[in-house]
C-alpha cells in the first residue's frame, strides 16, 4: 500500500510493480492534483541542488522573516511557538560550510543522475517529451553576485558539479528575452527539467495503473500493528488489510510517521506559483534569478514563474499577495510581458514543500514495524529527488542493500 500519489508515491509504485508486488496507491484526490506540492513545482531537475536552505548567518536575518510578510522568506508570527524547534534545526544545518558540505554529499548520492533517471521513468511511461536534459541557468545582476555565493558553489563543485560561466555577451546570446540587468549566468549542463510536473504525475500512475496498480481514493489515518507486522492501513473509510506500507503523504506525512512510531521534524515550506499563457517572452532554459529568488521555466501550459517561502501551517489561508510579487518579478525580468497583464492570462497556485529543516528527506523503515517505509521530507527537491527514492522504496520493500547509504536519511536522526 503506497499511501499518497504524489511524485514520490507514484514513482515508488511504478518500482514496486517492476519487483513484481501488488500495489494500491492510497490517495484521496486525483494523482497529479492541485493538492500535491508535486502539481506546480518549477520543474527543476537540478541535480545540483544540494544545498541546504539555511546558510551561515540565517539565525541573523529571523527577525526580519517575521517582520516582514512579503519577503522571499516569512514566518507567520502565530505560528512561531509551534514552528521553534523545526527552526532551531533549520538554522543549525546551515550554520557552518562544514555542516553543509555533510548535507550535500548526502544529497548528491540521492540526485547526481536524476536526469537520466526522469527521462527513462517518462520512456516508460509514454511521457518522454515531459523531460527535457539541456541545462538549467542560473542569472545574476553581475559577476560579484555570483561571487557572493562562491561558498555554496565550492561546495556544489567539491561534490563533483560543474558549470560554464557565460559573459554579459553569452548570456544575452543565449537568452534574449531577460532584463538587461542580468550580466552574468551559470549554465549547469547536467541538469534538465519537467516540462509539466502534473501531467508527469499524472502519466505515472496511469502506467502503474496499466502495470498492475490499483488506486483507491481514501485518507489513511494510521495502521494496524500486531507484534511488529503490519496488519492494515486505517482510513477514513474501511481498514485497508496489507502487509507493507510506504508513506509517501508529502507534507501530510509527520501524523502518519508517529502512528509509526517516529516523532519526525517536518513542516509545511509553503511556496507559490504562477502561471502566465501564451508568454511574450519567456527563458529558453529554465532560469533562477539571484535577486528575486525566483524560478522561471517555460512549461507546456505556459511560463511559470516559482517560488518564494513562506512558513505557516498547512492549513493556513494563502497569502496571494505572495503570488502577486511572483507575477511582478516575472513581468521585471521578462520585459516583453506586457505590464497591464489581465487577469485572464495568468493563474496563481498555493503549494506545500514537505521540508525536513536539514533538507534530507526521510527514507528508512519505521520504528513500529519494519513492513512501514518513510518516503518524505524532500523539501525544495522533491520532482528531481523522487527518481532515486521511487528506487530506494523498491529495495526496502524487497529486503534488498539500498543502492546508497540511507543512514543521512534516518527518520529518527531528529530523536
Ligand atoms: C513553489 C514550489 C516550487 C518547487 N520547485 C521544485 C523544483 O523545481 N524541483 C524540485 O525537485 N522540487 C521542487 N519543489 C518541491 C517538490 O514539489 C516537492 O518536494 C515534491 O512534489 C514532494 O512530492 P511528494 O510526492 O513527497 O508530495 P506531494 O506531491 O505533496 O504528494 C503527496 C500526496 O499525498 C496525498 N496525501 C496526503 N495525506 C494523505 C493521506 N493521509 N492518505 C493518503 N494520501 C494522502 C496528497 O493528496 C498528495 O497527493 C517545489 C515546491 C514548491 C511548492
Amino acid at each position: 500500500m503506497i499511501i499518497g500519489a504524489g511524485l514520490v508515491g507514484a514513482i515508488s509504485a511504478v518500482n514496486a510493480l517492476r519487483d513484481g508486488h501488488r500495489v494500491t496507491l492510497l490517495e484521496p484526490e486525483a494523482p497529479g492534483g492541485e493538492q500535491a506540492s508535486s502539481y506546480g513545482n518549477a520543474g527543476w531537475l537540478s541535480s545540483h541542488s544540494v544545498i541546504p536552505p539555511a546558510e551561515p548567518g540565517t539565525w541573523k536575518k529571523v527577525p526580519g522573516f517575521l517582520l516582514d510578510p512579503l519577503g522571499p522568506l516569512a514566518i507567520r508570527w502565530r505560528y512561531l511557538p509551534q514552528i521553534m524547534p523545526w527552526l532551531a534545526r533549520y538554522v543549525a544545518a546551515g550554520a557552518t560550510l562544514e555542516r553543509i558540505a555533510v548535507i550535500a554529499r548526502a544529497l548528491r548520492t540521492l540526485l547526481i543522475d536524476a536526469p537520466k533517471l526522469h527521462f527513462e521513468l517518462a520512456e516508460q511511461a509514454g511521457a518522454a517529451h515531459l523531460i527535457v536534459r539541456n541545462g538549467l541557468l542560473h542569472i545574476y545582476p553581475s559577476r560579484a553576485d555570483f561571487d557572493a555565493q562562491a561558498p555554496a558553489w565550492s561546495v556544489r563543485r567539491s561534490v563533483g558539479v560543474q558549470w560554464l560561466e557565460l559573459s554579459e555577451a553569452e548570456l544575452r546570446h543565449c537568452e534574449p528575452a531577460l532584463h538587461e540587468r542580468y550580466r552574468f549566468g551559470v549554465r549547469v549542463a547536467e541538469a534538465g527539467y519537467c516540462r509539466d510536473p502534473a501531467a508527469y504525475v499524472a502519466a505515472l500512475v496511469t502506467h502503474a495503473c496499466a502495470l498492475g496498480a490499483t488506486h483507491v481514493r481514501g485518507t489513511a489515518r494510521g495502521f494496524r500493528i500486531e507484534s511488529g507486522r503490519l496488519r492494515a492501513v486505517l482510513t477514513d473509510a474501511a481498514d485497508l488489510p496489507c502487509d507493507a506500507a510506504v508513506i509517501a503523504a508529502g507534507a501530510r506525512s509527520k501524523v502518519l510517521a508517529a502512528a509509526a512510531g517516529d516523532r519526525v521534524s517536518l513542516e509545511s515550506e509553503r511556496g507559490y506559483h504562477v502561471m502566465i499563457n501564451q508568454p511574450e517572452g519567456s527563458p529558453r532554459t529554465p532560469v533562477m534569478a539571484s535577486d528575486t529568488k525566483t524560478i522561471a521555466t517555460l512549461m507546456q501550459g505556459g511560463l511559470r514563474v516559482a517560488g518564494q517561502v513562506e512558513i505557516a501551517s498547512f492549513d493556513a489561508a494563502p497569502n496571494w499577495r505572495r503570488a502577486d510579487i511572483l507575477r511582478d518579478h516575472a513581468l521585471s525580468m521578462f520585459p516583453a510581458l506586457p505590464r497591464n497583464l489581465p487577469a485572464n492570462r495568468f493563474r496563481y497556485w498555493l503549494g506545500r514543500r514537505p521540508s525536513t529543516p536539514d533538507g534530507l528527506p526521510c527514507i528508512g523503515r519505521a520504528s513500529a514495524s519494519r513492513d512501514i517505509i518513510h518516503a518524505y521530507g524532500h523539501g525544495h527537491v522533491g520532482l528531481v529527488g523522487s527518481a532515486r527514492t521511487g528506487r530506494l522504496v523498491a529495495q526496502l520493500l524487497a529486503d534488498q542493500p539500498p543502492e546508497v547509504p540511507l543512514e543521512p536519511f534516518d527518520p529518527r536522526r531528529f530523536a
